[in-house]
């Protein structure tokens, strides 16, 4: 299977600031910044510098610090957005402008009110614009998904001969599904086949739930990049969520031929520096980066997992940065985890005295739901003159019990 490259398009300082509660300031993007370079994503979109000038600062302070990935600041198609996203990530080592227009009926219509001959006139004057400034632009068709598949494909051949170097296919409001995403996608590709250096991008948004599903179809329909944030923020219901992205992509590489320059060990770490800046808490049944994604309560599972973490982990902890899986004791755990953690406190105990344990944790379970190591401690300490005298009984009855404190 011919492997191919993937361009990881993180857009966190971007759309993922748009989302309520999370615009960051110039030193939390800058923050931000350095970890995506260490976490190896290729283009980091910094903000919209026409938005306020702090967003302008920060994209600048940005292309002029962080000098590996690409760094792109967004502009609507016209002369003094595109000129001042120039002057923002004009210092960069590698810097990009991606001008954005919309392309669907709807939006046209009630929004730009403009008819389709003067979008695509719009569009591609806009790209050139943007091109007699920086030699990488990328053009987004806003509501590609809702525009007809027809005017979207001469709308990217006409940017594409003014000078785009990526095309991206944003889902702005979350509404398609797999099978069209690849239908788009193919026939967009199929549109500029004999231009060679030109990418084509998808941008899914998460109304449906589908952001990730419908990015993985348009990859496999074509798309070389993929734009997404870490722990999916973004507008609404956020962005295709970039660990998603990447991890289904490596655990199931045998299906997808697909290569990032993501460190996944960093993935964590990113996921846990977003949440301490911006204050968002991410859900914890969230995929790869949620608190309960690694975490296993029931006794089946703990019994698997501490004899092989394979029966029930498709990937390891420590492959995406999270130090361990947690076996979280409460009513459903058995006697192997609780045994195990006893230990991790200090304690052995035999199969008869853990048995007794194990009773009183089962009860406290059932009341509080999640047994702390702190209650259970205190189960132990409360048990332990019991177990002695049974102890000292088995004993004088010169039966040999292992109870042993470690
Ligand atoms: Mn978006």
């Amino acid at each position: 299977m011919e492997r191919n490259r993937l361009t990881i398009f993180d857009t966190t300082l971007r759309d993922g600031e748009q989302s309520p509660g999370c615009s960051m300031r110039l030193d939390e993007k800058l923050r931000m910044a350095r970890q995506l370079d260490r976490l190896g994503v290729d283009v980091i979109e910094a903000g919209f510098p026409i938005a306020s000038d702090g967003d302008f600062e920060a994209v600048q302070a940005v292309a002029q610090e962080v000098r590996r990935p690409r760094i792109a600041g967004l502009a609507r198609a016209g002369y003094e957005d595109i000129e001042r996203a120039w002057q923002a990530v004009r210092h960069a080592e590698h810097p990009r402008i991606h001008v954005f227009l919309a392309t669907s009926d709807i939006h046209l219509h009630y929004k730009l009110r403009m008819t389709r001959e003067q979008c695509l006139q719009r569009a591609a004057e806009a790209v050139r614009l943007a091109r007699s400034l920086c030699a990488d632009v990328e053009f987004s068709p806003e509501d590609a998904t809702r525009t007809e598949v027809e005017f979207l494909c001469d709308v990217t051949q006409a940017v594409v001969e003014a000078g785009a170097t990526t095309v991206n296919i944003p889902d702005t409001v979350g509404y398609t599904v797999p099978r069209e995403m690849y239908r788009i996608i193919e026939a967009v590709c199929g549109r500029v086949r004999n231009h060679r250096d030109v990418t084509i991008s998808v941008h899914c948004h998460n109304d449906l739930g589908l952001a990730v599903a419908n990015s993985i179809a348009g990859i496999e329909a074509g798309a070389r990049q993929v734009e997404c944030t870490v722990n999916g923020i973004g507008e609404r219901a956020g962005n295709a969520s970039l660990e998603e992205i990447v991890m289904a992509m490596r655990v199931r590489s045998d299906q997808m031929p697909y290569d990032t320059g993501i460190q996944g060990e960093q993935l964590y770490p990113s996921s846990c520096l977003l949440t301490e800046i911006t204050g968002a808490f991410v859900q914890p049944n969230k995929a790869v980066v949620g608190r309960n994604a690694f975490a296993h309560e029931a006794g089946i599972h703990q019994d698997g997992v501490i004899k092989n973490p394979l029966t029930y982990e498709i990937m390891t902890p420590q492959s995406v940065g999270v130090p361990e899986s947690k076996l979280v004791l409460g009513k459903h755990s058995g006697r192997h985890a609780l045994g195990l953690k006893c230990q991790k406190l200090g304690y052995e105990f035999s199969r008869r005295d853990l048995d007794r344990i194990y009773k009183r944790f089962v009860a406290l379970a059932d009341q509080i739901k999640v047994v702390e190591d702190r209650h259970l401690l205190a189960i132990i300490q409360e048990e332990m003159p019991a177990l002695a005298a049974l102890k000292e009984m088995a004993k004088s009855h010169s039966v040999p019990s292992p109870l042993g404190t470690a």
